[in-house]
């Protein structure tokens, strides 16, 4: 497939699997007055990834999504086969939403065989996600400078979700002075508290009730805080007891950090971000929440 054009509620959107085709579309873009928003996914979009696609929207840019599950992100025991796609699906929501333009490169398409530059973004990649999937904060940096060269938008958005992938992004950006402006938007959850992700669809439905403890933990650590608990220990304890409820198989992090640094803070004194990732089946979770103890309401 090289080029296409969508029918739907917005017949202009065109989806194109080349670089070439995206610089031609998107310089006719530039030509004609557009600024350009770009979301990065992996597919298999949810109400989540829209919800980037509508902030772009919104924001009157010329909107292109990629989808791309990029393979150096994934490491040797990470779920790469078992990673679900729904093109045709995930088409018909971007022509809903008023996307202009889909990138859906093929692996060689990306990469060239003899590729031999990768982006390393270091110490925000030493703690939460990044012990546990060596090599993964790489393989997002690098694709999506990619993505932001073949592209060049003037604003990119992520998700919060994937709290420290925003981390490292904003910083690349920074560390390299990449002319584009990064914008992060809310996790988006199910009416139950699981936050949207692809990798729910890999749930069984007792998985999926097990899964609710990781929001619940949450909760609860954002509660406690609320009523004046301001040591980590304690918290980070209690979440634990409350995740064991969710039988998992492993629990690779609950951590309570600076949500500048990523690094542990030993008191809870101002705006901290409470992150985990655990392991339901074959299936890794992660959620987040960001609590600030001086918050109304908190
Ligand atoms: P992915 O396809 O998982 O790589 O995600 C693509 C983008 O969608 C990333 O910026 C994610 O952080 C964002 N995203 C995924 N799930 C959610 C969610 N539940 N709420 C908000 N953003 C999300």
């Amino acid at each position: 497939m090289s080029l296409g054009r969508a029918r739907g509620a917005m017949c202009g959107m065109e989806h194109v699997s080349e670089i070439k085709a995206v610089r031609e579309r998107v310089a006719a873009a530039r030509r004609s007055g557009r600024r350009i928003g770009l979301v990065p996914t992996m597919g298999y979009l949810h109400a989540g990834h829209m919800s980037l696609v509508e902030a772009s929207v919104a924001d009157g840019l010329y909107t292109v999504v990629s989808i791309f599950v990029n393979p150096t992100q994934f490491g040797p025991n990470d779920d790469l086969d078992r990673y679900p796609r729904d093109t045709e699906g995930d088409l018909k929501k971007c022509a809903d939403a008023g996307v202009e333009l889909v990138f859906l490169p093929a692996g060689d398409e990306m990469y060239r065989p003899d590729a031999s530059t990768s982006v390393q973004v270091r110490k925000l990649t030493d703690t939460l996600c990044g012990p546990a999937r060596p090599g993964h904060f790489d393989g997002v940096a690098t694709v999506v400078t990619k993505l932001f060269n073949i592209v060049q938008p003037d604003r990119a958005y992520f998700g919060q979700k994937d709290f420290q992938q925003l981390a490292v992004i904003r910083r690349m950006v920074r560390d390299l002075d990449m002319p584009v402006e990064v914008v992060g938007c809310p996790i988006v959850r199910q009416p139950d508290g699981l936050a949207m992700s692809s990798r729910n669809v890999l749930l069984n439905g007792d998985e999926h009730g097990r899964a609710l403890r990781l929001h619940e933990a949450l909760c609860h650590a954002r509660d406690r805080i609320g009523v004046g608990e301001r040591d980590p220990v304690t918290l980070t304890t209690e979440m634990l007891d409350i995740l064991a409820a969710a039988e998992p198989r492993g629990i690779d992090y609950v951590s309570i950090v600076d949500p500048e640094t990523l690094q542990p803070v030993l008191r809870i004194e101002r705006a901290v971000l409470i992150a985990l990732a655990v392991r339901l089946g074959p299936t890794r979770l992660i959620d987040n929440m960001v609590v600030d103890p001086h918050a109304a309401g908190t």
